[in-house]
C-alpha cells in the first residue's frame, strides 16, 4: 500500500488489462481502465479513500440507492496532447456541480481536495489508457450513491463516491434529427432538472425510445407548463444561431448548467457574437426557419462537444436546417474547444488542468 498526501491507499492491479484493449475500435462506455477510486462516507465524514483494481463490488440488495435513487454523477474527459501530456478540461466545474447535485439530493458534500486528488491520481495511474488519436479521450465518470442497507425512506447515513474511467473513440458527429416533445417532460420548476441525478436519465429513456421508433435520434424537451419553450436537446444544452445571434435557454432549476454550454458562450462572446440567454419558443425557431434566418441549431455536452441538428420534427412536420458545412459558428467553436483541450490553442480562460 502506498500512502499519499490525502491518505489515498493505492492498491495496484497485479496485471494490467490494457493489452486486451483494441485502441482503434473503442466503443463508448464498454471498457474500463485498470483502476477505480472509491471513497467511503460514514459517521458524518469521508473516511476512507482508495484506488483499487477496477472490479465488481459486493452490494446488499437493500442498498438504499437501488430503492430511492440517491444517485448522482458527473461526466468529463481526459485528453492526450501531441507531446503526450494529459489534460483535463475544467475539472473544478465538475466538482462544483457534483456538490450542487449532492445538496439537492440530501447527499454529503465532497471537498475539492478529495475530488481533485482522487481524480488526478487515478488518471495519472491509468495514463496509458488515455488514447491519442484525433477525437479520442478517456471518459471519466465520477458518481455518488447512498449505501445504507435500509429500505426506510430517509437520506442514507453512508455513501460511496467512486470514479471509473473508460477510453472512448472518436465521436462521429453525425448530425441529429430531433423531435420536439409536447407530451412527456424532462423537468419541472422546483424539481431536479438542474442536477445530474440518475433519475433524470431514467425518466427520459421511454419518451426517447418512442421518438427513435418514429425515426428521430433525440428529443427536444419543452417546458412543463405550456410545452412551448425549449429546454434541452436530449442530454445536451440547446443552442440556436438566428440572424447572427446565439440564443440559448437560461439556466434555472429545469436546465442543467452544462460546462460545454458555458465554454461555448464564453468563446462566442470573446469572438464578438451577440449572445442571448433567454427563453426561446419552438414558434420562434420555426418562424426563423420560415424567414430563413435560422442558421444553426446544435446541442452542447461533454460526449460530442457539439451535436449539429439536421432537422426538427414538430406536430407532424419536419423542418430541414442548412447543411452542416455552412454553419460557421458551431464548426468553429467545436474546432477551437478541441484545440484548447489538446493544448494546441491558447488557454486564455485557464480551462486546462495538466495531470502530473
Ligand atoms: C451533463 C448534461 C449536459 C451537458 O453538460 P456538460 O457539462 O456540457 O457535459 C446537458 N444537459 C443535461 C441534462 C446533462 O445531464
Amino acid at each position: 500500500m502506498l500512502q499519499t498526501a490525502l491518505n489515498i491507499d493505492v492498491r495496484k492491479t497485479s496485471k494490467s488489462r490494457i493489452s486486451e484493449l483494441d485502441m482503434k475500435n473503442l466503443q463508448f462506455g464498454k471498457s474500463f481502465s485498470d483502476h477505480m477510486f472509491v471513497a467511503t462516507y460514514e459517521d458524518g465524514e469521508w473516511k476512507k479513500a482508495e484506488i483499487l483494481p477496477y472490479g465488481k463490488m459486493e452490494i446488499s440488495p437493500s442498498t438504499s440507492a437501488f430503492h430511492y435513487g440517491q444517485a448522482i454523477f458527473e461526466g468529463m474527459k481526459a485528453y492526450r496532447t501531441d507531446s503526450g501530456e494529459i489534460n483535463l478540461f475544467r475539472p473544478e466545474a465538475n466538482w462544483k456541480r457534483l456538490n450542487i447535485s449532492a445538496e439537492r439530493m440530501a447527499m454529503p458534500i465532497i471537498s475539492e481536495e478529495l475530488f481533485m486528488e482522487g481524480l488526478a491520481q487515478l488518471v495519472n495511474l491509468d495514463r496509458n489508457w488515455v488514447p491519442s488519436d484525433k477525437g479520442t479521450a478517456l471518459y471519466i465518470r465520477p458518481f455518488m450513491i447512498s449505501t445504507d442497507e435500509f429500505i426506510g425512506v430517509k437520506p442514507s447515513d453512508t455513501y460511496k463516491f467512486i470514479i471509473i474511467t473508460s477510453p472512448v473513440g472518436a465521436y462521429y458527429n453525425t448530425p441529429v434529427r430531433v423531435l420536439v416533445e409536447t407530451n412527456f417532460i424532462r423537468a419541472v420548476e422546483g424539481g431536479i432538472g438542474y442536477v445530474k441525478a440518475a433519475g433524470n436519465y431514467g425518466r427520459s429513456l421511454f419518451p426517447t425510445r418512442l421518438a427513435q421508433q418514429r425515426g428521430y435520434d433525440q428529443i427536444i424537451w419543452t417546458d412543463a407548463r405550456n410545452h412551448r419553450f425549449i429546454e434541452e436537446s436530449g442530454t445536451m444544452n440547446a443552442m440556436f444561431m438566428i440572424d447572427d445571434i446565439l440564443i440559448t435557454p437560461p439556466i434555472g432549476d429545469t436546465i442543467l448548467a452544462g460546462i460545454t454550454r458555458d465554454s461555448v458562450l464564453t468563446l462566442a462572446r470573446d469572438w464578438g457574437y451577440r449572445v442571448q440567454e433567454r427563453k426561446i419558443s419552438i414558434d420562434e425557431v420555426l418562424d426563423a426557419h420560415r424567414k430563413k434566418t435560422l442558421q444553426e441549431a446544435f446541442g452542447t455536452g461533454t460526449a460530442a462537444t457539439i451535436a449539429h441538428i439536421a432537422g426538427i420534427g414538430f406536430e407532424g412536420k419536419d423542418y430541414e436546417l442548412p447543411p452542416v458545412e455552412e454553419r460557421i459558428f458551431s464548426n468553429r467553436v467545436a474546432q477551437e474547444l478541441e484545440a484548447i483541450k489538446k493544448g494546441k490553442s491558447e488557454d486564455k480562460h485557464n480551462w486546462v488542468f495538466h495531470v502530473k
